[in-house]
């Protein structure tokens, strides 16, 4: 493992939880196809490094949002043009001959999008893969089920022209990390769905990946698995909803633990100030220590005063408000005029728990959010040590 000296903190990415949260996922249901989420630099972990190791574990089809990155992600798994790059973010006016040329798998929800496509591929020379992206409820990417006759029909004449390949049909669920009436929405969306697979089917359009299920869906909601699904906050080793199921108890393993070097520690007399605003006073006089990462970095500042870090399975409250680049910590009074942590000692700010470090579901707790924005926000800035 090798440390940057200079930068005093660092994510530690644990391939090997990767692969034993794949396996673990893999168990919702052997049968049908993974890919492996990896936009927003593989929400935080590192886009290239996590593809690959993804590929080392048997993943074949990869999904990125933007188009950027998905081009990115072609370039950094040149050696495996094999894999499949799933993207379903663009401008109307992207450059969708690269993209063809790329040998990207790209999401079309309607017929203007689907006939740019088909000309670009005749541009380029190249036939181009699309997947049919239906909206059955979230209001976002996709034909909805009424306006997906158009889209069929630019499909048709594209496919027939021999410009496109219609590879697979999906959708996105809104809801499928709730109970109650998520669940009945879940079951609307599914239903949805089905019938524009019907549709598509019914229109010669056979043997197409259909795929609705992000990692709430291939945990909780078999009857949407159809024939791939897209694995992304579980892959990291974390729960879609913490309320729903934890993430023990899914056996997922958090794969990222942030740590940081203390650059300072001191002595603080009672009734001494901490931070902007003052919002923390000294109530005895305890040892401060300096955590040298801050909101720049991702930690999140609506946070301050709720959270802790740990070393040693000892829990040390943070402690006034989240500065841009640092943010401070109470270790106590100490024994024999020691403090508790010297200098330079490392401690957790989000792991697995194991050794009384918050988990990044206790960050989201603490600061109102989603775990997915506590890893996903840590910032590039922060060096990445993959193991
Ligand atoms: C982000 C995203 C996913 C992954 O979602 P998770 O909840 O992290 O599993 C899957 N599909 C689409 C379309 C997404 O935008």
């Amino acid at each position: 493992m090798s440390m940057n000296t200079d930068f005093p903190a660092r994510a530690i990415i644990d391939r090997s939880a990767l692969g034993k949260n794949l396996q673990e996922l893999r168990k919702c249901n052997p049968n049908i196809q993974v890919m492996a989420v990896v936009k927003a630099n593989a929400y935080g972990h590192g886009g290239a490094q996590i593809a690959r190791a993804a590929l080392e574990f048997g993943v074949k089809w990869f999904g990125v949002a933007q188009l950027a990155e998905a081009l990115q992600l072609r370039q950094a798994l040149k050696d495996f043009p094999a894999a499949r790059i799933f993207t379903w973010i663009f401008s109307p006016d992207a450059d969708l001959e690269t993209a063809i040329k790329a040998n990207l798998d790209i999401a079309v929800s309607n017929a203007e999008t689907l006939l740019r496509v088909a000309s670009a591929a005749r541009a380029a020379g190249k036939k181009a893969r699309v997947h049919l992206a239906v909206d059955t409820g979230m209001g976002r990417e996709g034909a909805l089920p009424k306006n997906l006759a158009p889209l069929l029909s630019a499909a048709e004449m594209a496919a027939d022209e021999g410009t496109v390949e219609v590879s697979g049909i999906w959708s996105h669920l809104a809801r499928g990390d709730e109970n109650g009436v998520g669940e009945q929405a879940t079951v609307k969306q599914l239903a949805d769905f089905q019938m524009a697979c019907e549709a598509a089917e019914r229109r010669g359009f056979t043997g197409l990946v259909r795929h609705l299920s992000a990692s709430s869906g291939l945990l909780w909601h078999p009857p949407a698995h159809f024939d791939l699904a897209r694995y992304g906050i579980a892959m990291y080793g974390l729960t879609p909803n913490p309320s729903r199921a934890t993430t023990a108890s899914l056996q997922l393993t958090p794969i990222m633990r942030l740590e940081a070097d203390l650059i300072s520690v001191k002595k603080l007399p009672a009734g001494h100030p901490v931070s902007y605003g003052g919002t923390w006073v000294a109530p005895h006089d305890t040892y401060i220590g300096i955590v040298p990462l801050g909101y720049a970095d991702g930690i999140d500042r609506h946070a301050s005063g709720k959270i802790w870090v740990a070393a040693n399975g000892e829990r040390y409250p943070q402690v006034g408000r989240i500065c841009m680049d640092q943010f401070m910590v109470d270790l106590g009074c100490g024994k024999d005029g020691n403090p508790p942590l010297p200098v330079g000692a490392t401690v957790r700010l989000w792991g697995d728990g194991s050794q009384g470090e918050p988990t990044a579901d206790d960050w989201a707790k603490a600061a109102e959010t989603i775990n997915y924005t506590i890893v996903t926000d840590l910032n590039p800035r922060v060096p990445r040590v993959y193991i």
